[in-house]
């Protein structure tokens, strides 16, 4: 089977660049070369004026300031920075910090890693759609907490959080939010003053930009976030991420949310639309079909499916004809159940039979029911082997 034949179906896992923003940065290759940290020539300025205008294209999205933007080269960094920068840079503060069991390793490890360094973390549990609850949060504060970090929806499950609640909760206590939003763009409406975040995480390949770039925003007032950064250098944007600026990547960035912004209410309503088709006709076929995560209403275009009685590694080995993810794709060369569906309360085995599938802007609804007939046959096949 060539690959064009395979339909794809793990947009959650990666996007293609949409023609707009490989058109978008195409010139900042090889004609607008230029260094924008050296704006002394028209090469630099040019670039600097790219980069600024990506900047106020990111701003724009989430409701920010384009001073409150910095570029890095993915949600891993931005990730990074955010809860290693805001925990180290309140060190006088106090010394907790407040996330959950099922956020991103590039979230999770971030907190490993301070608990080496001495703080405190607490990880809250989710219940079985994988809502973290407000009440948990605002009980496990204490006198030292000084960051608290929750994904606004969950890459494997969808299950989206309650943002608005978590940020009302952080603002009184005047402690840092920081959400991942790397899977919310593009898909549900957010905006960083009616949610209260202080900290939110971008990622490129998420939203039909490339790989390799994102952005991190730093509030810059109520509160002035003070972050200690990671990588040392030059001092490029403002001192916290050291690095020429990725032109072409940043420029591409600032393209794909000028379309998802553009796209929001058509886009999420279709993705809604195909996850929802997709789902009917598996169901019909195969009603012992378990969704993990939120029945409806969760982040659009996602659907994960546990298929009970099936072995898990005969069921990827079957369904060759569609890209999907089995558990989360950066976990998946370990052969260990996803985290996530373990925390959900989804036993081994049935996580192990569990399939991740994401829609996405170029998928078409006759992909869909072809992916359908594929699953079926598929599940069908093993269940009667
Ligand atoms: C993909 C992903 C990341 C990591 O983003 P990169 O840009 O690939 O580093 C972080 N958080 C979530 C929720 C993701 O889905």
């Amino acid at each position: 089977m060539t690959q064009s034949e395979v339909i794809y179906l793990d947009n959650n896992s990666t996007t293609p660049v949409d023609p707009a923003v490989v058109e978008a940065m195409l010139p900042y290759f090889a004609s607008k070369f230029g260094n924008p940290s050296n704006p002394a020539h028209d090469y630099g300025l040019e670039a600097l004026r790219a980069v600024e205008h990506a900047r106020f294209q990111v701003a724009s999205l989430i409701g920010g300031e384009s001073k409150e933007i910095v570029f890095t080269s993915g949600a891993t960094e931005s990730n990074n920075l955010a809860v290693l920068g805001a925990a180290r840079g309140s060190r006088g503060r106090g010394n907790h910090v407040i996330t959950t069991v099922i956020e991103h390793r590039a979230v999770l490890n971030p907190c490993r890693q301070l608990e080496r360094e001495g703080m405190a973390v607490t990880y809250l549990p989710v219940d079985t759609r994988g809502r973290v609850s407000v009440d948990d949060l605002a009980n496990a504060v204490t006198q030292g907490t000084v960051l608290v970090s929750v994904m606004a929806a969950n890459n494997e499950v969808g299950t989206i959080q309650p943002i608005r609640e978590i940020g009302r909760v952080c603002k009184e206590r005047g402690i840092l939010f920081h959400s991942d939003a790397v899977q919310a763009l593009g898909k549900v409406p957010l905006n960083v003053e009616d949610f209260g975040v202080d900290l939110l995480s971008i990622s490129g390949h998420k939203m039909y930009g490339p790989k390799g770039v994102g952005a991190l925003f730093v509030r810059s007032r109520d509160p002035t976030v003070e972050l200690e950064p990671i990588v040392h250098g030059g001092g490029q944007e403002l001192g916290l991420r050291s690095g020429t600026v990725a032109v072409p990547g940043v420029v591409a960035l600032g393209a794909a949310c000028e379309l998802a912004e553009g796209h929001l209410a058509t886009e999420s309503s279709r993705l809604r639309t195909l996850r929802n088709r997709l789902f009917e006709l598996i169901s019909i076929a195969i009603p012992a079909a378990i969704v993990h995560g939120p029945e409806a209403n969760g982040l659009p275009g996602l659907l994960n499916l546990g298929f009970p009685g099936i072995d898990g590694d005969d069921l990827i080995n079957c369904l060759k004809g569609v890209a999907v993810s089995q558990g989360s794709s950066c976990s998946a060369r370990s052969f260990e159940p996803s985290y996530v569906l373990r925390a959900l309360g989804i036993g081994d085995e049935l996580a192990r039979a569990s399939i991740r599938i994401g829609v996405g802007r170029f998928t078409t609804a006759s992909e869909v029911d072809e992916a359908a007939k594929r699953i079926i046959a598929a599940v069908q096949m093993l269940q009667h082997a």
